[in-house]
């Protein structure tokens, strides 16, 4: 099997704009639980929000460079509007998938309608990193519909494709985002009593988030909600074991690690200082574009 190098509690909650309150699971800026190609996740566990017939809460236009940020919505809507022109409504399912590459403006708002109506709110942000060939590449984002995510059912649960390619028994699944080096971003869900078995490539590193339920993990350590395990990157298969009374929701994160410098400051992550000081230059350029 493959060794579990820790597994670690969430960290104290802090919120985003005045719309996402998360705890950032792990991040490039630390010193540990560096998980390449991953850079980031902020995890906005669930809390309901009460109907607001104000300005809808969230964050405005803030730049990125050099990344790609993916967000998934696993209950409310997160609306969008972004410098390339994009825009539009992450609704519960769906996942956006934006590439800041050369340079983006944009904001992130809870939807009108879920503004108004309120309610549970649970959301993902993952950060991707891009690889130095393609750090500048144009701005761009996929919304990913959550009926265009294949999931792949059995008797112990189900795996929900959002990227990368599922090598299970029914091998072969693709999806839908495009990314641009290889990796695996799946919402993993084990019935109750139920283990799920997976075998990632031995190139890849692996973390596994659990959003909700109790697990045991390789038959040895128990895991529970926003806890965060990472895998040493080695060969091996992982055993999921259920050990709650309710589906356990785990967020699987594995891929090839870019071996490469990060030079990073808040939105903006190259691989060297001076990229760094040209980013922030040319963002007060306004070369990334602006909102209307
Ligand atoms: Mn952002």
């Amino acid at each position: 099997m493959r060794t579990i190098k820790q597994i670690y509690n969430a960290p104290h909650t802090h919120w985003v704009g005045n719309g996402f309150k998360v705890a950032p699971l792990f991040s490039h800026m630390g010193e540990d639980k560096q998980i390449s190609p991953f850079l980031m996740l902020d995890y906005a566990a669930p809390m309901e929000f009460a109907p607001n017939q104000a300005a809808p809460r969230g964050v405005g236009a803030h730049p990125h460079r050099g990344i790609e940020t993916v967000t998934i919505a696993y209950a409310g809507e997160v609306a969008h509007r972004d410098s390339s022109g994009g825009g539009g409504v992450i609704k519960q399912g769906d996942v956006q998938w934006m590439t800041a590459g050369n340079g983006i403006v944009h904001e992130e708002f809870h939807s009108l309608e879920f503004s108004a109506r309120g309610g549970r709110f649970e959301m993902a942000q993952l950060w991707v990193n891009l690889p130095r060939e393609h750090k500048r590449t144009p701005a761009g984002y996929q919304h990913i519909g959550a009926n265009t995510i294949p999931v792949i059912t059995d008797e112990n649960g189900s795996v929900r494709v959002i990227a990368g390619k599922y090598a299970g028994k029914y091998a072969g699944k693709l999806g839908p985002a495009d990314t641009f080096t290889e990796l695996n971003v799946w919402d993993v869900s084990v019935n109750a009593g139920a283990e799920m078995v997976f075998s990632l490539p031995e190139s890849h590193n692996l973390a596994l988030v659990i959003r909700h339920g109790e697990v045991e993990l390789n038959g040895s350590q128990r895991a529970a909600e926003t806890q965060l395990a990472v895998f040493e990157r080695e060969a091996g298969e992982i055993r999921i074991r259920n050990t709650g009374g309710k589906p356990a929701e785990i967020l699987l994160l594995s891929g090839v690690p870019i071996d490469e410098p990060i030079a990073a400051y808040g939105p903006f992550v190259m691989n060297t200082q001076e990229e760094l000081v040209e980013s922030v230059r040319e963002f007060n350029e306004g070369k990334y574009g602006w909102l209307d």
